[in-house]
């Protein structure tokens, strides 16, 4: 094989290798898009069923303040009254009940305030009323359900007559969130919020105390919250894997959209997956992210599997690479064997038509001299007769060896027949080629052929011309001929030249 087709082998293989690696690389990543895709759907599943739990007990405990006809008529009678202590402390006393229900279940804020804003009772903070209630893009008033900064807040309406006189707000804090969520799914979540929202709400009221999160600079942790409550990953690592993940999810982070990000860290794998909060979810005010941490093998699995379908892929292109290579071979070799005789490994009488037409043809159009030279063993049948078949073998495949190695790389040796052969010699005119056959009656002469010592061979020489041949091979080879037989008649071991 040449360096020609071994390297048109090898790009072949290269540009199979790249489409490869081009689907693989494809595939792994639509793979990882769909994984992280579900670690976000699950995620968002998991809020759901958290926060709707909470309002499912807020709306129960609502339910039943609502039956209480003597705290409807309180509350309105507050709302009309002068002498509103005494109102506010009895209502508180009616309430309490409720509240210690809901604070059993985490649920610590409860509000209750006029359809303006006013606040007239807080379960928690009995003492302090008559503010107005934070409004966050005036969907406290609006939505039943509302993300804030801080947690989640549900508004239910109370009805006097028909008419809307009060609103209770019960809310749960992220802090409380996040301990229920650990506990239903096993997992590590944090939140962060947006610093916008920070700096528009409570900051300014100054509740809560926050800190910058170590994701980045926009985001803030709740303090009291932060670290807290950690189930299978311990702070320092969250703390690790958030250094890692910094600047690739920089860019997400602008986008204000969930997604995931897995990571490695102290030789395991973590997924991290960001949900996006939204305070209302018609304006799409991005307040924050919850945020997920878990172990994850999943990914190094994708990435392992992209490295073995790459691998049995090559092994595959290889295999068919070397099976075409291999039926190439064979065929090459076949076509060889079909043009070269087995006894002597010449080219054969086939070869010798094939490459002379073509030699002819193009001696006559740059009207260059080509000659053949045709010979035949002298009394080769008696060497045979003498020695034996073996023997008259030895002396064809010698005699084809001495004078493959005395004829020059342009000339072609062929085996004509039994003990016959052609010499095509191009470039070659009738003088020149006279000398080449002597040179070769000489050389064999000379040699000693083992047992039969002495061989002699008789030497017929043609050179194209033109006038006489008229394009045809088979005029060339029988004027060769004739001079072969003019050399036996002649007495043999003598070289003949064809008449012009
Ligand atoms: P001449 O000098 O007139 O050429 O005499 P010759 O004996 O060579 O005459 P002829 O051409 O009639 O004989 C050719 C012999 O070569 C006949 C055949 O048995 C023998 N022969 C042909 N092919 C082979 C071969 O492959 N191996 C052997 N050992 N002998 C072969
Ligand atoms: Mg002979
Ligand atoms: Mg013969």
């Amino acid at each position: 094989m040449n360096i020609k087709k071994v390297s048109i082998f090898v790009l072949i293989y290269i540009f199979l290798n790249s489409l490869l690696i081009f689907y693989f690389q494809k595939d792994k990543n639509d793979r990882v898009k769909i994984y992280f895709k579900q670690k976000v759907d699950k995620l968002y599943s998991e809020f759901m069923a958290t926060q709707n739990s909470y309002k499912m007990l807020s709306s129960f405990v609502y339910d039943n303040i609502n039956q209480q006809r003597d705290i409807i008529e309180l509350i309105y009678k507050l709302s009309k009254s002068n002498n509103k202590e005494k109102i506010r402390k009895n209502l508180f006393k009616k309430l309490n009940i409720f509240y210690q229900l809901l604070k059993k279940y985490s649920i610590y804020y409860v509000t209750f305030y006029y359809p303006d804003g006013k606040v007239f009772l807080r379960m928690h903070k009995p003492y302090k009323y008559g503010d107005y209630i934070y409004k966050e893009n005036g969907s406290i008033f609006t939505k039943t359900f509302s993300q804030s900064t801080t947690g989640i807040i549900y508004n239910f309406p109370i009805f006097y007559n028909s008419k809307l006189i009060a609103l209770m707000q019960t809310s749960i804090s992220n802090t409380v969130l996040k301990m229920e969520l650990t506990k239903l799914f096993h997992r590590d979540y944090e939140y962060t919020i947006n610093k916008n929202f920070i700096s528009n709400s409570s900051l300014k009221s100054g509740k809560k105390l926050f800190i910058q999160s170590d994701i980045n600079s926009n985001f803030f942790y709740e303090e009291n919250s932060l670290n807290k409550n950690r189930l299978n990953i311990d702070n320092q690592t969250i703390h690790e894997i958030n250094r890692l993940i910094k600047t690739k999810i920089k860019d997400k982070l602008k986008e204000h959209r969930s997604f995931a990000i897995s990571t490695k860290y102290g030789g395991e794998w973590y997924v991290v997956t960001f949900l996006a909060l939204y305070s209302n979810f018609k304006h799409k005010s991005n307040i924050g992210y919850l945020i997920s941490y878990e172990k994850d093998s999943t990914y190094e699995i994708l990435n392992s599997n992209f490295i073995y379908n790459l691998l049995f892929g090559n092994i595959i292109i290889i295999l068919v690479l070397s099976f075409i290579y291999y039926v190439l071979h064979i065929n090459e070799k076949l076509r060889l064997i079909a043009v070269t005789d087995k006894l002597t490994g010449l080219l054969n009488r086939n070869k010798f038509y094939e490459i002379a037409n073509s030699e002819l043809e193009r001696s006559q159009r740059y009207k260059r001299p080509l000659s053949i030279i045709m010979f035949d063993i002298d009394h080769f049948k008696k060497i045979n007769d003498t020695f034996g078949h073996g023997i008259g073998d030895y002396v064809l495949k010698t005699l084809s060896k001495i004078i493959k190695n005395s004829i020059r790389k342009s000339d072609y040796l062929f085996r004509w027949g039994g003990e016959e052969f052609i010499i095509l010699a191009t470039e070659t005119n009738t003088d020149q080629a006279k000398t080449l056959a002597e040179k070769i009656r000489d050389a064999i002469e000379k040699y000693n052929f083992d047992k039969v010592h002495k061989v002699t061979i008789s030497l017929g020489v043609a050179s194209y011309n033109e006038e006489i041949d008229k394009n045809s091979i088979d005029s060339l080879i029988n004027r060769a001929d004739e001079a072969l037989y003019k050399a036996k008649e002649s007495g043999r071991n003598r070289v003949e030249i064809a008449n012009q």
